[in-house]
């Protein structure tokens, strides 16, 4: 009773430019078909040796990458999160670094796609999840005031599994649950509502938050949002960008800002660049802004610094 979209990605190769033999058809083919899931998916992609030399570096790419958690080389750094009414630090967003021995610093926008697709994001979230509640309690043992860290929870890792991976994780810190919230995208709880409930039922069982990321991308309604046992809706960074000083490009912002108080939710602005923009959210009652003009993502002790200056209200 569900509508379901379906969209197709295609990868053409052609015979006898392109390969001459079945098998190296097929393979240049399904070559051309990453490209095309690459780009974003349900797209069409010829083949071409500029195609292949891509699939080349996404092969060098895939292989380090499986080989990056067993080498140590993924580090969390921490973006704090502002109480607009307060002054104080809410909490912090665990964000994934990897540190790769040739390229450098690489974004997770550079391997998360590679990661979901190669199904490699289950380890490296599990390791995620281990290290952001390690971390808390180790904040908690220099004598810092509890924070609520969020850790992001990629669609592929949202399954049944997720609750026994969330409370191993816990158990093994000994991290006060109320201090773990997981960030889980629009697309994500909106793909199926009807598998989404029950499985925000079990980690909420569990004692952790659960925040909307990205709010504002998808077309959720009002009542679909008020069917999911959820505590925070974070407003995507595309919406605050429309903030410029002007109170009527606001609208959108202002219009989910009311949304999320309607319905009880913790309601946090991303991507805040601005003075301009900070004062707009927080005329508009919004609860905590994240972003730029706040703080950077930083290494742990740089977020402890940051923490001491601004000292935050025992957790919720
Ligand atoms: P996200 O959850 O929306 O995280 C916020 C992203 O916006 C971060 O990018 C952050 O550095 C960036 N950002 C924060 N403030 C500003 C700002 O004022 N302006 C601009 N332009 N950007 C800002 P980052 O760290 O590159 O992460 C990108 C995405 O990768 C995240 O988006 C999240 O979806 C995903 N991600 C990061 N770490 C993890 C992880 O450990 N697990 C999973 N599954 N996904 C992760
Ligand atoms: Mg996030």
């Amino acid at each position: 009773g569900q509508e379901c979209r379906v969209t197709a990605s295609v990868g053409i190769c052609m015979f006898p430019q392109d390969a001459q033999d079945e098998q190296t058809l097929m393979k240049n083919a399904d070559t051309a078909m990453y490209r095309a899931k690459a780009q974003g998916k349900n797209n069409v992609q010829f083949y071409s040796a500029e195609v292949d030399l891509l699939s080349l570096e996404r092969m060098a790419l895939e292989s380090s990458l499986r080989q990056a958690l067993l080498r140590g080389e993924f580090s969390l750094h921490y973006q704090a999160k502002l109480d607009l009414k307060t002054g104080a630090i809410s909490g912090v967003e665990a964000l994934l670094r990897w540190e790769h021995p040739e390229l450098g610093t690489v974004l997770p926008l550079q391997f998360m796609p590679l990661a979901e697709e190669t199904g490699l994001i289950v380890p490296i979230g599990k390791w995620v999840l281990k290290t952001a509640c390690n971390q808390n309690v180790a904040w908690q043992r220099q004598g810092l005031p509890p924070v609520v860290v969020s850790v992001n929870i990629s669609a592929r890792q949202f399954t049944e599994e997720l609750s026994g991976e969330v409370a191993v994780a816990l158990q093994a810190s000994g991290m006060d649950p109320h201090l773990l919230e997981l960030e889980l995208n629009e697309a994500t709880v909106m793909a199926n509502v009807a598998r989404t409930v029950p499985l925000l039922g079990a980690l909420k069982r569990i004692g952790v938050r659960i925040a909307i990321d990205d709010f504002g991308t998808g077309y959720s309604s009002l009542a679909q949002i008020n069917r999911l046992p959820i505590d925070t809706l974070k407003v995507d960074r595309s919406v605050i960008r429309e903030i410029d000083g002007n109170t009527r490009d606001g609208s959108i912002a202002q219009t989910i800002i009311a949304m999320g108080k309607t319905l009880s939710l913790t309601v946090v602005a991303s991507g805040v660049e601005t003075p301009e923009q900070q004062a707009y959210l927080s005329q508009q009652a919004c609860d905590e802004i994240q972003g730029y003009h706040f703080s950077r993502p930083v290494l742990p002790d740089a977020l402890a610094a940051l923490l001491r200056q601004h000292v935050p209200l025992p957790s919720r």
